[in-house]
């Protein structure tokens, strides 16, 4: 018997398109021997679209993106008939979203009450690991070494912008980065080096969302670690990002595609090390399952301060993580499989 996997794509969030590349990334590399493939687009407006089941990976491309009129159910919104219908329920979902209303918690949230197994991580650790002030918050209480941040919530910061600045010169200094709090793939983040930028670059984050948070500049290396498993995990090799840019923006990441990537990453054994053991706690604090790629600094002092992690990282064959596992011995497709498999698993310990 196939396993009916769903694959949920699209999404309301600005990485949008990012997630259409996952999936049409996805729906190439699964084994169609194995899997039956039911793919769910998420319209940028939210709406839920069914698109016809898939048979070959030839019939994917151009297929993704149905028409809204075509596949409706006639409400914006989402309806878990979607999902579970009797004549049709799905053996295990997974989400290839990015950003809030995916990566968040709340698609997690609903697939619980669904009761259907689905791949990454639960709703805790979405939850918090979107949300880089509470992670930040999280991390500092496990221990874990960071850069320093304050955070703004919008209506705050309205009635006292004069204060909000004056704060983040005294405690950080500049450069400081400025990012929406809940976001990925480097959307509304900027880098300031003085008080003009400073200001513009709090009013382009909350354009993305109420809470931000601001961060002492670092200079240092931007070194990633892919970590799979659930209450067991395991680490990729490390890798390491060389942007060409002031840093590493979304254009960088999705449109330039010449930032070097270097895997595996050029740090000792020691450090790599460290590394691994730094990433698994990050994984245990958040409390982690499935995967997610952990982002670090190594300054020049050799200290590695952690700067975030991803609990449903670019996925692309081409993207940081699965190029990781990639290096460690494990390709696409069988990564894929793994990441059921590890979905599945924790369904059943749950039961
Ligand atoms: P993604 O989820 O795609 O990794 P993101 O939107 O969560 O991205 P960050 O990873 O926090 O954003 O930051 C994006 C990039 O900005 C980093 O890869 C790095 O190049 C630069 N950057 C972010 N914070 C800092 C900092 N405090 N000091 C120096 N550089 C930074
Ligand atoms: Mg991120
Ligand atoms: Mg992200
Ligand atoms: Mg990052």
């Amino acid at each position: 018997m196939k396993i009916k996997i769903g694959l949920l794509y699209g999404g309301k969030s600005a990485e949008h398109k990012v997630s259409m590349q996952t999936a049409l990334a996805v729906t190439k590399a699964l084994d169609y021997e194995k899997f039956e493939i039911h793919p769910i687009y998420i319209s940028v407006d939210g709406e839920w679209i069914k698109g016809p089941q898939l048979n070959s990976p030839a019939e994917n491309v151009g297929a993704l993106e149905f028409s809204t009129s075509a596949h409706s159910l006639g409400s914006p919104g989402f309806s878990p008939a979607l999902l579970n219908a009797e004549e049709e329920r799905l053996d295990v979902i997974f989400p290839l979203l990015h950003g809030p209303n995916g990566e968040d918690g709340t698609v997690q949230g609903m697939l619980e009450l669904l009761n259907l197994p689905y791949v990454g991580n639960g709703v805790l650790a979405s939850a918090a690991g979107m949300d880089k002030v509470i992670m930040k918050n999280i991390f500092a209480q496990a221990g874990l070494a960071q850069v320093d941040y304050v955070s703004f919530i919008r209506s705050e910061w309205e009635k006292q912008q004069e204060t909000s600045y004056q704060q983040v010169e005294t405690k950080l200094g500049y450069p400081c980065f400025v990012k929406p709090a809940n976001l990925g793939s480097s959307v509304g983040i900027s880098k300031c080096t003085n008080r003009a930028e400073l200001e513009e670059a709090f009013k382009e984050a909350f354009q993305f969302d109420r809470k931000i948070i601001v961060e002492q500049g670092v200079t240092a290396r931007e070194i990633e670690i892919g970590v799979l498993g659930n209450d067991e995990a395991e680490c990729s090799v490390a890798g390491e990002i060389v942007p060409k840019k002031a840093f590493y923006d979304y254009k960088a990441k999705y449109e330039d595609g010449d930032t070097g990537l270097i895997i595996p990453a050029d740090i000792s054994k020691s450090q790599y090390e460290e590394l691994k053991e730094l990433a698994e706690k990050a994984y245990k604090a958040l409390d982690c399952s499935g995967l997610v790629r952990a982002d670090f600094f190594l300054t020049a002092k050799g200290e590695f301060l952690i700067n975030e992690v991803n609990t449903m990282p670019g996925f692309t064959p081409f993207s940081m993580f699965p190029l990781m596992w990639k290096h460690t011995g494990v390709e696409y497709p069988q990564l894929i499989e793994r990441l059921v498999n590890l979905a599945i698993e924790r369904h059943e310990e749950k039961q």
